[in-house]
């Protein structure tokens, strides 16, 4: 039977890109994006789009049904920053989508899962440099909590009910096609956009804030490699924990000042530096490494490099 592809929450910062690339890998026939909402964005007026809530376990199925689905992709979730602000919404939406979606792949009218989960799931009592793998989670945060529940429920129904569900644990994620979606990183991607428009930036978090991150190219390469790898080498059901850069905004402010000089930022910390706080500053990444051969392609000056040009490009069209 060949794959046949749904996405849930196509047209987010992530979405946005797996979307091409799934099809790429796929054939535009065989994927469908689907969100609660259509987003402007080009690549959505070719090939299948449906609009779904990921709350709606009856309009899930139907979809899977109309469309012969194989493989569903869940990427709807209410992120870091905006679930603080409606805690019960973000557990509803971020849990009983994946419900929704486990229990296809239990009753195996669905073959395969990805959901994503996040270094938001560790917490202020993990060890903060190379977190490991395996350790102390106990997150702070509504977002981190049902990411780690998220990632026991995925075990729980691959062990239990034999469901195949692969996970990473995204860093914070940097891209030109898509904004961010309302998460702690955000601002690592704004500065960019400020950069280049303003030739400023105010940050909302403090200066020397090391925070784990990626370019969106690794993030959705990752993610298609981990659902192409072989059943047996994905030996963690929970979520796998994937690296590549870690830098601060002060970093980050010198490297892109490499490329534009007259660039100036300040500091002024809301309330995401407490959920930055509680989070890792560099992750090991060693079992993703050794399981299914993971590795990262774009270094810090590669990505601002990247992101300028494509900004840029983009801007003055
Ligand atoms: P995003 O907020 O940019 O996109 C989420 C998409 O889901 C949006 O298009 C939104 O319209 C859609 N959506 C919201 N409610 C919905 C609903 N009820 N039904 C259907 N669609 C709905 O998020 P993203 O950055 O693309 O993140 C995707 C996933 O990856 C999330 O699970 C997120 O927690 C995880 N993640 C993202 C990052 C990051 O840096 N972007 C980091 C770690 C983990």
């Amino acid at each position: 039977m060949s794959t046949r592809v749904l996405i849930i929450g196509a047209c987010g910062q992530i979405g946005t890109e797996l979307t091409t690339a799934l099809r790429n890998t796929y054939g535009v026939s065989n994927v469908v994006a689907s969100d609660i909402r259509k987003s402007e964005n080009d690549i959505f007026n070719h090939g299948a789009f449906e609009v779904l809530d990921a709350r709606d376990k009856n309009a899930i199925s139907a979809c899977v049904e109309k469309y012969e689905i194989t493989d569903v992709y869940l990427m709807a979730a209410l992120l870091s920053a905006t679930a603080e602000e409606r805690p019960d919404f973000a557990w509803d939406l971020n849990m009983n989508s994946l419900f929704h979606v486990l229990n296809l792949a239990k009753d195996k009218v669905i073959q395969k899962v990805f959901w994503p989960s996040s270094i938001a799931v560790f917490g202020e009592n993990s060890p903060k440099k190379n977190t490991p793998q395996h350790t102390i989670m106990e997150p702070s945060t509504v977002y981190g909590i049902s990411k780690l529940s998220g990632e026991r429920w995925c075990e729980y129904y691959h062990k239990n009910h034999n469901v195949d569900v692969r996970s990473i644990r995204y860093p914070g994620l940097i891209s030109w096609k898509a904004n961010p979606g309302g998460g702690t990183t955000d601002y690592a991607v704004e500065i960019f956009h400020e950069a280049i428009e303003k030739g400023s930036y105010t940050c909302f978090l403090k200066e020397d804030t090391a925070l784990p991150m990626m370019f969106m190219e690794d993030a959705v390469r990752a993610t298609i490699t981990i659902m192409n790898a072989a059943s047996e080498t994905v030996k963690i059901r929970s979520s796998y924990n994937i690296s590549s850069l870690s830098f601060t905004p002060k970093q980050l402010a010198t490297a892109i000042q490499g490329f534009i000089p007259e660039f100036t930022i300040d500091y002024k910390p809301d309330s995401r530096q407490k959920i930055a706080d509680s989070w890792p500053e560099s992750i090991d990444d060693t079992a993703a490494l050794n399981d299914w051969n993971w590795s990262p392609k774009f270094d810090m000056k590669r990505m601002v490099s990247e992101m300028i040009s494509n900004l840029r490009q983009y801007e003055f069209e």
